[in-house]
């Protein structure tokens, strides 16, 4: 008999109750016990949710995060808070978000821990603290809690926690120590843990082991050998489980480690499963997780059975069935989906769905295929309706695909050249002064906006409204005295949904977030289709903008890489094809924006690093498809017409070939926080072209002073040549407010005249 289980079940709830609760909690709103109330009750929710698998998870639950969960559990706890009062949770708040309750919401008095990307997610963790002074201890009783009450639900419950190594790998030396160096000690805490697990009854522990999937040397190697034949004499079975890629060079170590049970990633690693299953010892089962855990498509149950019968009949019962990765990444039920085109929602799965599919692969495999019969005729009706549809496929938009060439994402002249051009059309001053993009989106925009959505407002009246709003952004700008204009996005909720809403071959769900940190979720649209530019997006707003001033006003556009990276895409192409159609789209805006006669134009990539590959080598074919799909979308434009890009992070160092590669005439970065040295980069390589090094951190409330900026400026100036500086703020002002905004973009402006005529 094959056996079903899952790796982990979204926390966040259907209607996102964890983070209701958790943000009344911080206001003060609702207690402790309340809190823990809400998460208990979605926990049993959850279990409920997985009760037909064989075994469920538990553990996997966090009311932040589950690594900073781990971090609690091996008494990790950042010497800065330890010994500040209130109870355990307190803390735990205090490292998630640098304050807890009891703090009070004034108070900034520890700072939180370092957030960081989890692998290749949109999912964010608290990175783990280490120093030589770090030492674990466990402190269990909040997990056995958690594992006591899935008992309650469920006969075979199987705790997940985070493996050793890939705990230290996810974590910081902050003396810049090795790491490894603590192993010792953290493997005396996870055997502590193993028994404590065995006495509550558990057979069967998860442990995740991601970092096989990663570039690894020897020492990290050895350190997978050296932890898992120690902790071979634990009194429970342990599935080692890898997810979110290949595992290519670790393959024969993650066979060879003494464990009971390996799971795989069968979506992403599904070329290596044959191998694995030639050199997996008899005594091991198989964990394959067939069905996609991170995207929201229905799995191909025909084409997966096609597959899996021939390595169940080999395996037999030392086969298991998951879904790739913990289901954290998918949202929860679409069931809630009660708007969504029917034709499309037919394709969909949700995590709820998804565990729903390994029910009937399994059954399918238990007691053959026609067991399952109308279900497969279901899913198969579903995935040829998906694959024939005329909204998926359109013969126009892939002839055009084929159409692309170098030139079409090459600029008539060079950059040199083009700077001597675009400086006589603009004229601009030394240290010319911008901003990024978005203005406050005061309470007022978001209700006008609302009221339109929801019809309750008429578009006449909407676009007055919004006219409105642009008049008064660029007046402000102007009273201010900046070089560069924008129109303020008041009509955007979201830089990809805007975007994502117009264009063909996009869709929206009401209820599909996903968390992203905490209690933050995003609900990234769905790319379904062949996408298409189908009627000028922002040509009519960003004109009226124009027609307001004489100075130069920037179009405000979303370029391809971040459309791609910050949606859900489809399973049935490769993403670079997505992309070079996204590209094409966002192209034909660009263009437009020209022939209206605008002159700049901003194409945000936003999301350009996070696509990264995890392993490196895998950078520069992601790198090559990414920057041509930039390039496609914008150098289609005359040399006078200046392109800008912006992009909101800070390491530049590894991809900086890549950036001079899109060839924008100007690039903005966030830099105010590394003070200007992320620059270094930038001077190394000797970057040719414009950069406006964000001179103030938008995200917060303070108002820089002017000298600060200047200083700023001046360290920039040490490493880019100042006729080719801007200046700007780091990202765009949509969550500050106007009396914040005003007097900093003041002192921001002043800074800049004294750069002009001191430096
Ligand atoms: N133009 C966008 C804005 O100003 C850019 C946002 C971003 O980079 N995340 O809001
Ligand atoms: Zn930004």
């Amino acid at each position: 008999m094959v056996t079903t289980h899952n790796l982990g079940f979204p926390r966040i709830g259907r209607n996102r109750e964890l983070k209701f609760a958790l943000e009344k909690y911080w206001k003060g709103d609702i207690a402790e016990h309340a809190l823990l109330e809400i998460a208990a009750h979605l926990q049993t929710q959850h279990w409920q949710d997985q009760s037909r698998l064989d075994w469920i998870p538990a553990g996997d639950f966090s009311l932040y995060d589950h690594v900073l969960d781990t971090s609690f559990l091996l008494g990790n706890i950042p010497a800065r808070v330890s010994a500040l009062p209130g109870g355990a949770l307190d803390n735990y708040f205090r490292v998630a978000r640098g304050r807890s309750v009891s703090d009070g919401n004034d108070c900034a008095c520890v700072s939180a821990g370092e957030m960081t990307k989890w692998f290749d997610t949109n999912y964010h963790y608290i990175v783990p603290e280490f120093d030589a002074n770090t030492h674990f201890s466990l402190h269990a009783s909040r997990f056995l809690e958690q594992i006591r009450q899935a008992q309650q639900i469920h006969p075979r419950v199987k705790p997940v926690i985070l493996g050793p190594v890939t705990y230290l790998w996810l974590g910081k030396a902050k003396d810049g120590g090795d790491k490894l160096d603590l192993l010792d000690d953290l493997l005396d805490v996870y055997a502590q843990l193993l028994h404590e697990l065995k006495d509550a009854g558990i057979q069967w522990v998860q442990v995740d082991e991601p970092v096989l999937v990663m570039e690894l040397d020897q020492a990290w190697k050895h350190a997978l050998r050296k932890t898992y034949y120690q902790l071979q004499a634990a009194p429970v079975k342990l599935l080692l489980t890898t997810y979110f890629g290949q595992l290519q060079d670790n393959l024969q170590l993650a066979c060879e480690l003494p464990v009971a049970g390996l799971h795989l990633d069968a979506v992403s690693a599904h070329d290596e499963i044959a191998k694995v299953i030639d050199w997996l010892p008899v005594h091991k089962i198989l964990s394959l997780g067939v069905v996609n855990g991170r995207n929201v498509w229905k799995t191909d149950l025909t084409a997966a059975l096609d597959w899996l019968e021939p390595v169940h009949a080999r395996l037999q019962d030392r086969l298991w069935l998951a879904p790739s990765c913990s289901l954290l990444h998918a949202p929860v039920d679409l069931e809630s989906e009660q708007k969504l085109d029917r034709d499309i929602r037919s394709w969909l799965a949700f995590a709820v769905q998804k565990l729903d599919e390994i029910g009937l692969l399994a059954k399918a495999l238990n007691h053959g295929r026609g067991s399952v019969t109308e279900f497969l005729r279901e899913n198969s009706a579903a995935i040829t309706s998906r694959k024939q549809s005329k909204r998926v496929h359109k013969a126009s938009v892939k002839a055009r695909l084929q159409e692309i060439n170098d030139a079409m994402g090459t600029r008539q002249s060079p950059y040199r050249q083009r700077a001597i051009v675009q400086q006589k059309r603009f004229q601009l001053p030394p240290f010319p002064t911008t901003t990024i993009g978005s203005f406050p989106q005061t309470q007022q925009i978001r209700q006008t906006r609302r009221d339109y959505r929801e019809g309750r407002l008429p578009e006449s009246a909407y676009r007055q409204a919004m006219q409105q709003e642009i008049g008064y952004c660029v007046r402000e700008q102007e009273t201010l005295g900046l070089d560069v204009l924008v129109h303020g996005e008041p009509e955007r909720n979201d830089m990809v949904e805007y975007f994502g809403e117009q264009l063909e071959g996009y869709a929206f769900t009401q209820f599909g977030w996903v968390q992203s940190y905490g209690s933050r979720c995003v609900k990234p649209p769905v790319i379904y289709g062949d996408v298409a530019h189908v009627k000028a997006i922002t040509t009519e707003w960003i004109r009226y903008a124009q027609s307001l001033t004489s100075k130069p006003m920037k179009g405000m556009l979303t370029g391809p890489v971040t459309m791609l990276n910050w949606s859900f895409v489809r399973d049935d192409q490769p993403r670079r094809e997505t992309c070079l159609q996204l590209a094409l789209a966002i192209r034909d805006e660009v263009l437009a924006l020209e022939q209206a006669g605008i002159r700049m134009i901003q194409i945000d990539e936003a999301a350009l690093r996070e696509g990264l590959p995890l392993r490196k080598s895998q950078w520069n074919s992601y790198l090559d498809w990414a920057i041509r799909a930039f390039r496609i979308t914008a150098n289609g434009v005359k040399d006078e017409t200046q392109i800008h890009t912006h992009m909101c992070y800070s390491e530049f160092n590894d991809i900086m070939e890549a950036i001079a590669r899109m060839d924008a005439d100007v690039i903005t970065i966030e830099t105010s926080r590394s003070d200007m040295e992320l620059l270094d980069a930038f001077d190394r390589f000797q970057y040719p072209n414009e950069i406006g090094p964000g001179v103030y951190d938008i995200h917060s409330p303070n108002i820089p002073s002017v000298d600060s900026i200047i200083g700023l400026m001046e360290k920039a100036a040490q490493r880019i040549p100042a006729q080719r500086l801007w200046v700007n703020p780091d990202c765009g002002l949509k969550t500050r407010n106007w009396e914040e905004v005003k007097p900093a973009l003041r002192n921001m402006i002043a800074a800049s005249r004294y750069l002009a005529s001191h430096l």
